[in-house]
């Protein structure tokens, strides 16, 4: 059998670790649900650093490319001892990750909040509002807006004056609209598109093609929501959200919100998409180099983020909806890496949380 072309970035840090570990619970989903992986290595952040003096190599891009996806642990190392960061900025860690995302054309980015119940304690909300639960995905447009608009500072009449430019076209509207449409129906049929229509020509085009995408979804439920009444739901009344659409600043902004009420960092997955099905998947947090090479790191983010990968880019939904059940087996059966661990739960290291979860797959 000819497995499918998966291309891995382990990166810096933590990385390494926790990305062995979501291959091995692939590879236990491959056998159970009949499908087979290739996996190519490849160095980027300060791994390439050290080897190839740059971090993102055009051999790498093409390696990407030529694969279906990639999963990728996390880049970076610590700012203030690496000498990674002694380089000019774009030959830092983090250049890497700009320029994989823009070779690829990187439009669109998935963050999921997901509450799980074992876990409910870590929720720094009130518990009248956590027991309803959450179980959101916010669509964040990663490649425009103000982020990317042109910018400048200069000083009038002894006045310095500094300019940020938020421009959209409908055509980069329309894109990230139908991936989010695309994947409400892979869940609960409800879309939320965020804006600040009230005030800005941007976010009153925005919510004008957004409803242009819609009629193309009858049976997808769309809301508008202003974006500072986002922010205050999010911890108001997070369970009514399914799929947040956003533009770039906004997301940046409310996909950290989301992140921080699930109240575990170890756990959150992401995806970034293109057009095509393509995608790279990489847990939400960073390298962790205060935890590094310990086994202590939690590999569950990368474990989700690769069931991402199985049911976005592969169309493997079946082994997706496997993997997060074995990763609900494991918190109900009590294992905890030492980030989520509580009173009570059997504490266990980065290897063994891989083994227990790709057991249960
Ligand atoms: P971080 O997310 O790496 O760590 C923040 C804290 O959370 C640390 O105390 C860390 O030990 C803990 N933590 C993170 N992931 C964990 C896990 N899986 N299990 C247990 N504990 C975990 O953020 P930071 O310290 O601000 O950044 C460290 C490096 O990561 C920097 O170089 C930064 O640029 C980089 N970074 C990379 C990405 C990415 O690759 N996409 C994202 C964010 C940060």
């Amino acid at each position: 059998m000819m497995g499918r072309k998966i291309a891995v970035i382990p990166g810096d840090g933590i990385g390494p670790e926790i990305v062995r570990e979501a291959q091995k619970v692939l590879d236990a989903a491959g056998k159970k649900f009949g499908f087979e992986l290739d996996y190519t290595e490849v160095l980027m952040g300060g791994a390439s650093i050290d080897v190839h003096g740059v971090p993102l190599t055009e051999e790498a891009i093409e390696t990407a490319k030529n694969s279906e996806a990639v999963l990728m642990g996390s880049i970076g190392g610590d700012a203030k001892t690496s000498p990674w960061y002694q380089l000019p900025p774009q030959r830092r860690p983090e250049a890497g990750l700009l320029g994989i995302r823009k070779a690829l054309n990187l439009f669109a980015n998935l963050r999921p909040a997901y509450l799980y119940e074992e876990l409910r304690a870590a929720c720094p909300l009130r518990e009248d509002i956590s027991k309803a639960g959450f179980d959101m995905l916010i669509m964040r447009e990663l490649t425009g807006g103000l982020y990317f608009g042109e910018r400048y500072t200069k000083t009038e009449d002894g006045i310095r004056k500094a300019v940020d430019t938020l421009e959209y076209n409908e055509n980069e509207i329309r894109r990230i609209a139908v991936k989010a449409f695309d994947i409400a129906r892979k869940r609960r049929c409800k879309v939320c598109s965020v804006d600040k229509a009230n005030v800005l020509d941007s976010s009153r085009l925005w919510r004008a093609v957004v409803e242009e995408v819609a009629k193309d979804y009858p049976d997808v439920t769309l809301e508008h929501m202003l974006v500072d009444n986002c922010a205050m739901q999010l911890v108001r009344d997070p369970a009514q959200f399914d799929v947040i659409l956003t533009e770039n600043m906004f997301g940046d902004i409310l996909s950290d919100e989301a992140s921080m009420v699930t109240g575990s960092i170890g756990m959150l997955s992401s995806a970034s998409l293109n057009e095509t099905k393509f995608g790279l998947y990489e847990p939400s947090h960073g390298s962790a180099p205060d935890i590094a090479g310990k086994n202590i790191a939690n590999p569950i983010a990368t474990i989700l983020s690769a069931a991402m990968m199985l049911r976005y880019s592969l169309d493997l939904d079946e082994a997706a909806d496997g993997i997060e059940a074995a990763v609900r087996q494991v918190l109900a059966d009590g294992y905890r890496t030492g980030d989520i661990w509580s009173e009570g739960c059997i504490k266990v290291g980065t290897v063994e949380m891989g083994d227990q979860i790709a057991q249960r797959v």
